[in-house]
């Protein structure tokens, strides 16, 4: 027989003899040990291995662990009918907060193998991810797992045991009906006549489904005895769980070509007459090129590497690529596509497959790579700014050199973590959006990248801001005298506000060149002209007027006052936290004649003290932040749920019913939000979820005000008021 690496680079050269799937389950129904198993089948993984990755978590050879953990993407060839088949099997995120990574990868591929455990049923994760599929038009087959358990500890007839299967059956098609509506709803039933359903059990290697059952003649009973007198291992030979799987995934999963005809118009927005729309609705491998990130690992040899399916066109090494959402154009260094866990490299990839590129620096998930402007396939998503903060440390010091770069990846992969290094403490501090969020990020740092850390509590970080203008300007003085400068500062409008957080004006120091554009997106927003034109700088969510006329040596100093409005705007007067909200005007200047006493020594201290000292005029208050979540649930918890959320100072914004789940949007402040995670659990017996959909900053209740400024103060070894 040919080698395997022959094998898949013949395939993936075929469009019909392609199928890319992802898996949709709940946590702990056996996700990792099948796809073990399928990998391990179609031979792409020593069999020890496979089925068995989680008992050698603890003392096995780390490289071999876990195989299909790290790897975003990984491929097998599966032989059917003399026929050899290459099946792209992506990774789903276990976890939903964050919701556009299971879209993104739901994006990617064209079927998806919902696989539930036969004890528990379907459970909220389960069906969180298939909405996401349907979503897509992602087409769903069903694998029922842990059939094992229904036999040994549950002692079921065959009867009660197909019993059991029909109403799994039923409850999954019900769900498909429901969220994918009549037409696909109709189309995408499962079938266990069809053998779309298949049922087995991942740990013990076999699987079946009814037409496979009847080829073979293998019955229920056959099953069950197999149990009683202790043959069943040799159910893996009668039926191997990849072979029932992958005959299953070939059969009833669509290839990619037949995939994009209907998918496209659904998942993409771009004029489907263009050449473009019209390459990608046949998946034409000669068309342009348009490739969609799904992923980025950070490989120890290859460095970034972005995994993602390649929707139209051919993908060559030395490809000069435009990223659309970053705006730059990078060379595609090397192509890669996965045999098994294993990268290839290849020289070029037509449409269809699922591949790994490297050498595209700026790209993150969700970017789409193209040769020309293209309608991308996903419109930049807002990143919230994190909120939240956790000091982290490497237990052994000797770990430290590893720790720096696993952190570097980390950031990465997920652009919402920010990483900082305290230049006065040598600390290293990690943002993100809350507390379950850089849970799930150490869990990663220490499981798969193996590096053994001790970290803070969280820290929640808030904004400053003030809430009445200052008419009268404050006077800032340099050290020497010599030096005055003049601020005012006023509340931004909010319609400005709203504009910089919506991208609808660009950021950053002013420069000549792109004035104009600057000019007429703040007059859009609705300022005058005139102030417009003296904007000098937009800076997280702040504004710098330069409000002087006739001062001779302004394009001498101006430099020197937005450095220190930067500043300022980074830690504010009330409890060094970030400012927001601020409009800072420069209302006049009186400079010393000699450039050598205004040099930056003078006048950094003299800005400083004119914007603080302003602000401080401007009755600072704290803003918060507040997140909106939607949390998932079965009915009959619609109760907890609204006792959990007012119970954490939130607000309750709505709630929908939809069959037996209801949908409740919350608002709540992230600095309540500590243990939500558990609490949920706890008030939903696990069977609830939250996502975050949204996050503001909102006005801190007045009377706790004072005692956070303390205490926030405190921590950071700040005079307070006491
Ligand atoms: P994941 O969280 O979905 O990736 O699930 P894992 O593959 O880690 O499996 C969770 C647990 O269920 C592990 O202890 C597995 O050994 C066990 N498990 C997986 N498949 C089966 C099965 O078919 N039968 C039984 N009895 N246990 C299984």
């Amino acid at each position: 027989m040919a080698k395997m690496v022959d094998r898949v680079l013949a395939s993936m050269k075929d469009q019909e003899k392609i199928r890319n799937i992802a898996i949709c389950a709940h946590i702990d129904h056996g996700k990792t040990t099948f796809s073990d198993n399928l990998l391990q089948g179609a031979g792409m993984m020593s069999e020890e291995l496979a089925g068995k990755a989680r008992q050698l978590d603890f003392h096995a050879d780390e490289q071999e662990r876990g195989i299909t953990i790290d790897a975003s993407s990984v491929s097998m060839v599966h032989s059917l009918e003399g026929s050899d088949y290459l099946i792209n099997l992506i990774d789903t995120p276990g976890h939903v907060d964050f919701g556009g990574d299971v879209t993104r990868a739901m994006r990617a591929v064209d079927g998806c193998i919902v696989l539930t455990c036969a004890v528990e049923g379907i459970m909220p994760q389960t069906e969180t991810v298939l909405r996401q599929a349907l979503k897509e038009r992602v087409k769903p087959i069903l694998f029922i797992n842990k059939v094992d358990r229904l036999i040994k500890e549950l002692k079921l007839t065959p009867e009660a045991m197909q019993e059991r299967f029909v109403k799994a059956i039923t409850n999954v098609n019900r769900l498909i009906k429901q969220i994918a509506g009549d037409e696909y709803g109709d189309k995408f039933q499962v079938n266990v006549q069809d053998g779309s359903v298949c049922f087995g059990s991942a740990f013990h290697n076999w699987g079946l489904s009814i037409p496979y059952m009847g080829k073979k003649g293998i019955t229920f009973a056959d099953i069950i005895k197999a149990y009683d007198d202790d043959s069943w291992k040799d159910l893996k030979k009668k039926a191997p769980i990849h072979e029932v799987v992958l005959n299953a995934v070939i059969r009833h999963h669509p290839n990619p070509v037949t995939a994009q005809e209907y998918r496209i118009p659904k998942i993409w927005r771009g004029d489907k007459e263009s050449q473009i729309g019209k390459d990608l609705i046949k998946c034409n491998p000669e068309g342009k090129l348009m490739f969609v990130v799904t992923k980025v690992v950070v490989d120890p040899q290859a460095g970034e590497i972005c995994a993602g399916r390649l929707f139209s066109g051919t993908m060559k090494k030395g490809t000069i690529a435009h990223l659309i959402n970053a705006k730059t154009q990078e060379r595609v260094q090397q192509v890669y596509i996965y045999n098994g866990a294993k990268k290839e490299i290849v020289d070029n990839v037509p449409s269809g497959n699922i591949i790994g590129v490297s050498g595209l620096k700026s790209a993150i998930p969700g970017e789409t790579v193209a040769l020309e402007e293209v309608e991308p396939f996903e419109a930049i998503s807002h990143i919230f700014d994190p909120v939240m903060t956790k000091a982290i440390e490497a237990k052994k010091p000797g770990d430290l050199p590893k720790l720096v770069e696993v952190l570097m990846a980390v950031s990465k992969e997920d652009p919402s973590i920010k990483i900082e290094i305290n230049q006065e403490t040598g600390e290293h501090l990690m943002h993100g959006m809350g507390e379950l969020h850089l849970e799930v990020i150490e869990n990663r740092i220490r499981s798969e990248k193996n590096v053994d850390i001790t970290t803070s509590p969280p820290i929640v970080v808030y904004r400053e801001s003030i809430t009445k203008p200052v008419n009268e300007s404050y006077e800032g003085k340099s050290p020497n005298k010599h030096n005055k400068l003049y601020f005012k500062v006023e509340p931004l409008e909010p319609e400005l506000q709203q504009a910089i957080r919506e991208n609808k004006i660009p950021v950053g120091r002013v420069k000549k060149k792109d004035s104009k554009e600057i000019w007429e997106a703040l007059q859009a927003a609705g300022m005058d002209t005139k102030e417009s034109r003296q904007v000098r700088d937009i800076y997280n969510g702040n504004i710098l007027v330069d409000g002087t006329r006739g001062i001779v040596h302004i394009g001498e100093i101006i430099e020197m006052v937005m450095d220190m409005f930067e500043d300022v705007m980074n830690s504010g007067p009330l409890a060094n936290e970030p400012c927001i909200g601020v409009k800072v005007i420069l209302d006049d200047v009186k400079l010393h004649e000699d450039a050598i006493h205004r040099g930056p020594a003078q006048l950094y201290p003299a800005v400083r003290e004119g914007i603080r000292g302003s602000m401080s005029y401007g009755s600072p208050i704290l803003f918060e932040p507040i997140q909106t979540l939607i949390f998932e649930a079965p009915a009959e918890y619609m109760g907890e749920i609204s006792k959990l959320i007012s119970n954490k100072r939130g607000q309750l914004l709505d709630m929908v019913q939809e069959g037996d789940s209801i949908k409740v949007t919350g608002k709540l402040p992230v600095a309540e939000m500590f243990g939500l995670a558990s609490d949920l659990r706890s008030a939903t017996g696990g069977r609830g979820s939250s996502s975050l959909v949204d996050q503001t900053f909102e006005r801190m209740p007045g009377e706790l005000q004072g005692k956070v400024v303390d205490r926030i103060k405190q921590r950071k070894g700040l005079k307070t008021d006491e």
